[in-house]
């Protein structure tokens, strides 16, 4: 047998390997898992077996890839591979076929034998870097990408997809948490005094790297490319009755058309332009060129204030009276800003105030069925913001 022989070569027998596989009739797939008894010659102080894991990577594997489904679409490949490569680090993926890093297929008792107490940043990665890997099935192979300029299609829709797993497998507060440390990454400083979101636009692509900005390839195509996604998602949430059909529609419709052919982000904003909904066309000109001209050609960023208060009424309802203003952006910039109420517990969304430039502030005057514990705006990261101030009176 021919691998016979190549694994002979590289010095294994079959014995050394450990394989499974799964077949799963909702997504008509075959996933498979591969991994080696031994550790990697890189790890050779380990005792223990890299392979306690591949079995979770590989359900892990199988639960994203009917989870985008949902939101994508399915993908034609009809099975996926998952095996481990020698790296610590990163993971990689090709059509059919994903290399997790190493340490994806360790427990968290034999990461932490090897790096300590880096153990708990390190495990957070490992949480996510399959469901990345498993998104660059759709993102970057099914739909692949024009130029440099688009690449934040293929890394920051494959985060995008990242977040979607965290929201759907928990724990609560994991998806948030995850938007968190994005916005936090696109808005800190390097060494060198510069904030990555000032380096320059997301169209920018490989160009925004100088030698006193190395990362910021890394940590802006891929946080602020999903935070795009992510705001686009918020943007087309249909809080009465659809939720998030319009946008799981036009995603479907974004991959059909552009199934074995490379996207463009003028490709893609002409998909989302032909699924466009009325609270959408914030510029009044049928296009997404104000979305796209401040978030993906541009790199300005608002900040927000929420004043509000809240009076009982009769029957337990609420008088909500509040004024949302926008600061630190030019006077043509625009965008929605999402109001929620927290009820027991629940965060319900209930408006959105369009704002424009910084001498436009929003006036909300409404009732309230009930009597929320508070109101908020922007709870859900719905738009990456600088600075968000929620005062009470
Ligand atoms: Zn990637």
């Amino acid at each position: 047998m021919r691998s016979d022989v190549e694994l002979k070569v590289a010095g294994f027998n079959l014995g050394d390997f450990k394989r499974m596989a799964i077949e799963d009739e909702t997504t008509g797939m075959v996933y498979e898992g591969y991994a080696t008894k031994r550790p990697p010659a890189s790890l050779s102080r380990m005792v223990m077996s890299p392979t306690p894991m591949m079995k979770a990577a590989v359900f892990k594997s199988q639960v994203a890839t009917r989870l985008f489904r949902g939101w994508f679409g399915p993908l034609p490949y009809g099975r996926l591979s998952v095996t481990r490569q020698p790296s610590f680090g990163p993971g990689q993926s090709w059509p059919t076929l994903i290399h997790l890093p190493v340490s994806a297929f360790l427990d968290s008792t034999q990461r932490h034998s090897l790096i300590g107490n880096s153990e708990f940043m390190f495990s957070r990665f490992v949480q996510e870097v399959t469901p990345h890997e498993v998104a660059h099935q759709r993102w970057g192979h099914l739909v692949g990408w024009a130029t440099y300029h688009d690449q934040w299609i293929s890394e920051g829709f494959s985060d995008f997809s990242t977040g979607l797993f965290l929201q759907a497998t928990g724990p609560r507060g994991k998806y948030i948490q995850f938007l968190r440390r994005s916005q936090e990454v696109i808005l800190e400083k390097n060494p060198f005094g510069f904030r990555t979101n000032d380096v320059g636009p997301l169209w920018m692509g490989h160009r925004l790297i100088t030698a006193k900005t190395a990362s910021a390839y890394r940590k802006l195509i891929y946080p602020k490319g999903g935070f795009v996604l992510h705001m686009l998602r918020q943007l087309m949430f249909d809080a009465q009755k659809a939720n998030d059909e319009p946008f799981i529609r036009m995603m479907h419709n974004f991959v059909n058309t552009h199934h074995n052919k490379d996207a463009s982000t003028e490709s893609f904003k002409a998909s989302i332009e032909k699924h466009m909904k009325p609270w959408m066309d914030l510029a009044g000109t049928g296009k997404m060129d104000w979305f796209f001209g401040q978030w993906v050609y541009g790199t300005e960023l608002p900040s927000y204030e929420f004043e509000y208060s809240l009076n009982a009424m009769e029957g337990g309802q609420a008088h909500l009276k509040g004024r949302i203003s926008q600061e630190g952006v030019s006077d043509g910039f625009r965008m929605a800003v999402p109001v929620y109420m927290r009820l027991k517990d629940r965060l319900i969304r209930i408006g959105a105030g369009n704002m424009i430039g910084t001498d436009s502030p929003l006036d909300i005057n409404m009732q309230l069925p009930w009597m929320p514990e508070s109101v908020e705006i922007n709870s859900l990261y719905d738009v990456l913001a600088e600075k968000v101030t929620i005062k009470r009176q």
